[in-house]
């Protein structure tokens, strides 16, 4: 059941259409260069769901060093490359789409003073570790020449962070990707992305700075670290979205297996438990457990269970403020 304000009876936001007449709409969109509206499960992240408008996305650069294990871009479209070894190609190198800011810049002229925002990105990364990110700069100042939102994700972290200046004063939001409170997990998931103290620095310095902080919980591969990292960070961030594990088996066999052995209705009332409803985006493919037969025994998940008998109060996400504050 769904309110007039676009959310759940439990006050959870939904994504929905836009109370704005499309701009450019679908029709158009053919006809952007680098501007384009993301369908299926990215569409609720590039979607505003406290202004209830539709977003635009952007990718200005092909590949991302990041290197996630989970990533979903190099078995998309999105990703010309195929074969065996497309994952090592993507992930090899990051190159900047031809001719991107100006055609770029023709787009945000034909959208000039839109209400939708623009996402940075959903196929890279906009701040990737040890590469040069000007780009990003530039293109958030063109977008703040066309009076055009802004809103970013990434798991650069601190690489983010000489951009503040330019979504603090267009009250732009900083989101980031935080999946693992143990840094040993990220070494193993998403090996050359920032550590999880740098981003865990980013979203604090960001708030700390008046900037809007969002996080992203997906894809949900251990479920208590999931938690852990919502419970740490729930004093300075302002907007969660959580999803799932999604496709695992599509990826590799073992993302599947993962997959299949999580009890999500049960993590989704972990979830719900841990965070206020109206900062809480629940993504459609988690929502739809809500309802499903549970696993015996019905009231938690295996992974929850094996987890909080090993519970250790080791977490990677302070070390770096504890650090900063100590010296
Ligand atoms: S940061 Fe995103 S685009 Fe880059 S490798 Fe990781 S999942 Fe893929």
């Amino acid at each position: 059941m769904i309110n007039t304000n676009g959310q759940r009876r439990n006050g959870t936001n939904v994504c929905y259409p836009s109370k704005h007449p499309p701009l450019p709409g679908k029709a158009e969109n053919k006809t952007m260069n680098i501007l384009y509206k993301p369908e299926g499960p990215a569409k609720e992240y590039a979607d505003d769901p406290i202004k209830r408008d539709e977003g635009w996305a952007a990718n200005l650069t092909k590949g991302c060093v990041h290197g996630c294990k989970y990533c979903y871009v190099p078995n998309s479209m999105a990703w010309k490359f195929k074969g065996a070894n497309r994952r090592e190609l993507f992930h090899s190198e990051r190159v900047a789409r031809k001719d991107v800011l100006r055609k770029l810049e023709l787009d945000l002229k034909r959208c000039n003073g839109m209400s939708e925002p623009v996402f940075f990105s959903f196929t890279t990364d906009p701040y990737q570790v040890g590469q040069d990110n000007a780009l990003t700069r530039e293109a958030l100042l063109l977008c703040e020449k066309y009076k055009v939102t802004a809103n970013i994700l990434t798991k650069g972290g601190m690489e983010a962070a000489d951009d503040f200046d330019i979504l603090k004063r267009n009250n732009w939001k900083f989101g980031t990707t935080i999946i693992f409170a143990y840094d040993e997990s990220r070494r193993e998931w998403e090996p050359n992305a920032s550590c999880l103290g740098d981003r865990d620095q980013a979203v604090y310095d960001a708030h700390g700075r008046g900037i809007y902080t969002w996080v992203s919980v997906e894809p949900v591969i251990d479920v208590y670290q999931a938690l852990r990292v919502m419970r740490e960070m729930a004093s300075y961030v302002d907007f969660w979205k959580v999803g799932k594990l999604n496709h695992g088996k599509q990826i590799s066999p073992e993302l599947g297996e993962i997959e299949a052995a999580i009890d999500w209705g049960s993590f989704l009332e972990e979830v719900e438990q841990s965070i206020p409803p109206e900062k809480l985006l629940i993504k459609h493919d988690l929502e739809a457990f809500r309802y499903a037969p549970r696993p015996w025994p019905n009231s938690s998940c295996r992974q929850l269970n094996a987890h909080r008998l090993s519970q250790v109060g080791r977490c990677d996400l302070w070390q770096v403020r504890k650090r900063s504050i100590v010296g």
